[in-house]
């Protein structure tokens, strides 16, 4: 399986990552961290990007695309990856395209995290005093007017992304805002609608059930028009609106269990 987790600093695509990481078998690509790493050990891409990261602003695309190309390369990231942090420029995601086309691979999904601005300081602030209490060093670029810098990067740099990924009918959309297991839910109902389970199945309760389908909708609206699946003739309208690779083709099928469960 080969995903993007797209979504502000703060979102919770390291979190995310890590479940998903564990419950795929895969691997987790976060170009954060491989930055990170190549500043503390000095490299020469370190060098290039400690000043660049500590204000904030984005690597060069190169110097980025250089590391994830040569990291999808390796033996542990065969069986799937999460790209976390990457692609963040349209020009990257074009890369990553060619790169993956030229292997050929391709997305299993792209999963937006939406997630309002002004409660991503708030959880910085949280994330910055957790790695305080634990004695852990701090990230030279977690503060009130780096993460300002960040944010703005973010919007401007990084969430066309959304439009680009939903153009090509991967997109889904989680509510970043929401607890955490709630989030994993959604995103878990995005990439796997699992088919009907038979008898014996937890029952889903109804407020579950309809926040899913109203995400559903909101997936399914977003992806009108652009959808690659199978005919639709014989299905209503809204559904053959769906995004393609099933994203929202399958979300229809939560809509309709929702119905009969509702009786
Ligand atoms: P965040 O929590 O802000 O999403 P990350 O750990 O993903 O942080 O990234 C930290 C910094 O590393 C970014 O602000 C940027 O300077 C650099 N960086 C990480 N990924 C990329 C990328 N794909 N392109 C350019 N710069 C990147």
């Amino acid at each position: 399986m080969r995903l993007i987790l797209l979504g502000p600093p703060g979102a919770g695509k390291g979190t995310q990552s890590q479940r998903l990481v564990k419950k795929h078998g895969i691997v987790q690509l976060s170009t954060g961290e491989m930055l990170r790493a190549a500043v503390a050990a000095g490299t020469p891409i370190g060098q290039r990007a400690k000043d660049i990261m500590a204000c904030g602003e984005l690597c060069p695309d190169d110097v980025v695309v250089a590391i994830v190309a040569d990291r999808i390369d390796q033996p542990d990231a065969k069986r799937g990856f999460i790209l976390d942090g990457f692609p963040r420029t349209v020009p990257q995601a074009v890369a990553l395209d060619r790169m993956l086309s030229a292997k050929g691979m391709k997305l299993d999904g792209v999963i937006e995290l939406k997630v309002d601005a002004n409660i991503l300081y708030d959880r910085i602030a949280n994330r910055v005093a957790e790695a305080k209490a634990r004695g852990e060093a701090l990230r030279a670029d977690d503060n009130p007017d780096i993460l300002r810098k960040r944010i703005e990067a973010y919007r401007v740099q990084t969430a066309p992304l959304v439009d680009y990924y939903r153009g090509q009918g991967v997109l889904g959309s989680v509510n970043g805002m929401a607890p955490i297991a709630e989030v994993a839910a959604d995103i878990d109902q995005v990439l796997d609608p699992a088919p009907a389970k038979p008898a014996g199945k937890k029952a889903v309760s109804k407020t579950v059930a309809l926040k899913r389908a109203v995400a559903t909708k909101v997936v399914a609206a977003k992806g009108a028009g652009t959808g690659r699946q199978k005919s639709t003739a014989a299905r209503p309208a809204r559904a053959s609106a769906g995004a393609g690779r099933g994203v929202a083709a399958r979300g229809k099928t939560t809509l309709r269990k929702t119905k009969s469960r509702r009786g």
